[in-house]
């Protein structure tokens, strides 16, 4: 029902704001669920591909013609294992066979980071298999699931995501992750698009309406508290709710920014502190705010608050688990085994939960 652009044009990112209408799907969501989309791939891409493999897209797969079973049933743009297994053997003396031949999956992980089936096929030169031998090779596609950033009793029979698009390359050879892409290009207004509820139980509000919440979600990380803070609101929820967000600028990156302000004016949002990480000469992320005000933070937990964290889950997770383990160091003036075993303990009362990815 909508496909907006939330940060600006000029940012080096792409957040946008979909909107779906739940329909008679019979989908029922709680904020902090997350929604699998069940992409289609693109055609052109797939036509690119076809193209690669010396293909002229008349031949068939099991009676369907093989672009549709492309672009609707194949991963296409991330390698299986047996299609770089494949490869591999194809071009033993390749860079990939290298990185494959050196055993370390960090390794293969990086080196694969940004290259996608196309890439893969085109280093492989004259050793690339045809369609026939590719096929096998490429996994079902996969469904890719978002944290839903609305919540049903502010938006009854709606289903909001944030969504980053994925997209990097140079214009000889643009890249775009298949779900995101699908969503931001391919979905016609008032198209249908199949999607399955991933619920999500251990990350929701707190039962207690009276209970503080804080909520640590840079970018796209921003997404469950907005459902959250909106489900606080449309509740009449009395408990203070704090939330640390930030990106790269505050001028094209500060998504929500009107909601969160009115937010902050109806005193939902009791706290909002923001770090943009590339406004400043030193970099200023969410675990420096939070660091910032340790003493404040520490309060919040002795007082029951329950911890949030959505988002990055490579970098951000850690370095956010790690300032929250200096606040309770410092506020209970004791030692690490000390501030490990006090957020164990907030682990097991589910007040210290993460939806990272
Ligand atoms: C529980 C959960 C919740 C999530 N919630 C959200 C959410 O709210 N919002 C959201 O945007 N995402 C969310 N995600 C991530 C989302 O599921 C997808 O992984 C993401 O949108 C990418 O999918 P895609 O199909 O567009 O890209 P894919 O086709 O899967 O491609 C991804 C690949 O592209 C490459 N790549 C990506 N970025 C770059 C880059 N900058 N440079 C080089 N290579 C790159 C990498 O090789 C990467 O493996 C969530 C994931 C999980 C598991």
């Amino acid at each position: 029902m909508e496909n907006r652009l939330l940060s600006a044009p000029h940012s080096a990112k792409e957040i946008r704001h979909h909107e779906f209408d739940l329909g008679d799907s019979g989908i029922e969501y709680a904020a902090g669920d997350a929604l699998a989309v069940v992409p289609v791939n693109d055609a052109v891409f797939v036509a690119e591909l076809l193209e690669q493999v010396g293909a002229n897209g008349g031949e068939t797969v099991d009676g369907l013609p093989v672009a549709e079973v492309l672009r609707t049933d194949r991963e296409v743009r991330t390698p299986s294992k047996d299609l770089i297994a494949d490869l591999v053997q194809r071009a033993p003396s390749s860079e990939l066979a290298a990185v494959v031949a050196h055993g370390d999956k960090h390794e293969l992980d990086r080196w694969l980071w940004g290259r996608d089936v196309l890439d893969l096929l085109r280093d492989a030169g004259s050793a690339a298999p045809g369609l026939d031998e590719l096929l096998p090779n490429l996994r079902p596609l996969q469904a890719r699931q978002y944290s839903i950033s609305s919540s049903p009793l502010a938006h009854p029979g709606r289903v909001h995501l944030t969504v980053a698009s994925v997209r990097y390359g140079d214009p000889h050879r643009m890249h775009a992750g298949v779900a995101s892409t699908f969503l931001a290009d391919r979905v016609a207004p008032g198209g249908t698009v199949d999607v399955y509820l991933q619920p999500n139980a251990s990350f929701g509000v707190p039962a207690d309406p009276s209970a503080p919440m804080v909520m640590i979600g840079p970018g796209t990380g921003i997404a469950p508290f907005r459902g959250f803070l909106h489900e606080r609101a449309a509740a009449g929820a009395t408990g203070r709710n704090w939330l640390f967000f930030g990106d790269q600028h505050r001028e094209t990156d500060f998504v929500y920014e009107d909601e969160l302000t009115a937010l902050r004016e109806q005193s939902v949002l009791t706290r909002l502190d923001l770090a943009f990480s590339r406004d400043q000469a030193e970099k200023v992320y969410v675990q420096t705010r939070m660091r910032e005000q340790a003493d404040e933070l520490f309060a919040w937990l002795e007082e029951g608050a329950s911890v949030y964290v959505c988002g990055d889950a490579s970098r951000m997770a850690k370095d956010v688990e790690a300032a929250l383990l200096d606040v309770i160091r410092r506020g209970r003036g004791r030692d690490e085994d000390d501030a490990q075993a006090y957020l164990a303990d907030l682990r097991r009362a589910k007040r210290y939960v993460r939806d990272v990815y």
